[in-house]
């Protein structure tokens, strides 16, 4: 059985403040420490469950968080940034199971701290689909969905995870810490936390095979909130998009990755103006 194990930073148990999750920050690296000890902990569950390959993307940022060498030895390190990795076709297609390690709540929720969808909360404020509105977690689970990979471990803050809970009943969800505001957390102690996403990690592969993949079709209805109009006039050029407000945009199609591209360039073309 192949794992794949995505990792981001604002969801770890001890991270609290933009310092420890902006790369070059003056606690950044100590946050990857602790960032590191969580993925190794998922591995180690999963390898005792019976798991034979272990593969870990550094789905924060620019892709440069894990030090290859702290990372768990059976697991290999897809790290760096590029657009076709940010895709995942290619990758999810090749696996049996994935897990979300140390993911953000959605923007927008009262609770939600250090909020991120797919770039820095700079530029993205909301994104909805079919009105609904959608977080890292459930962006990055439809993507590997599509490509029948099921999303079964997801770790993170308490609302992060009561939010999973909504797009996949009976995902195993590992809480490692409460928000208490933006950039305030009560967290787990590391080894505590890492402890809780071990057990997690052996009992989701346990459960492999009665946690279905996370699927959207159908028409799907994409709206984006950008943090400020030029951002919006940035990212209109991209054909097809209407403007429904000045920082809303709207895409329209029937399939997911198409729509997961359109949300990426709308991103990047609204980043140019941040
Ligand atoms: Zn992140």
């Amino acid at each position: 059985m192949r794992l794949l194990i995505f990792a981001d930073i604002e969801g770890v148990a001890g991270v609290a403040r933009p310092e420890q999750t902006e790369v070059g920050g003056a606690e950044h690296e100590a946050a990857c420490r602790l960032l590191v000890g969580e993925v190794n902990a998922a591995a180690e569950g999963a390898l005792a469950a019976g798991v034979q390959e272990v593969v870990v993307v550094d789905a924060h940022a620019d892709g440069l968080n894990l030090p290859p060498e702290a990372l768990h030895p059976r697991a290999e390190l897809l790290n760096g940034r590029s657009f076709r990795l940010g895709l995942a076709p290619g990758i999810a297609p090749a696996f049996d199971a994935a897990f979300f390690i140390g993911y953000p709540a959605s923007p927008g929720s009262a609770e939600a701290m250090l909020t991120s969808v797919s770039s820095p909360a700079r530029v993205l404020q909301g994104v909805r689909i079919n009105g609904e509105s959608q977080s890292r977690g459930s962006l990055d689970g439809y993507l590997c969905g599509y490509y029948d990979c099921p999303l079964v471990l997801f770790t993170g803050d308490a609302t992060a995870v009561s939010e999973m809970h909504r797009f996949r009943v009976g995902l195993e969800g590992v809480v490692v810490k409460e928000s208490l505001g933006p950039c305030a957390a009560r967290s787990l102690h590391p080894e505590v936390a890492r402890e809780r996403i071990r057990s997690g990690a052996r009992r989701a592969v346990e459960r492999l095979g009665t946690i279905p993949p996370l699927r959207l079709e159908g028409q799907l209805e994409l709206e984006v909130d950008v943090a400020h109009p030029a951002m919006a006039d940035s990212a209109e050029r991209v054909p097809g998009v209407r403007r429904l407000g000045p920082c809303t945009l709207r895409w329209v199609s029937d399939d997911y990755v198409e729509l997961y591209r359109c949300l990426s360039a709308l991103v990047d073309l609204a980043g140019l103006v941040a």
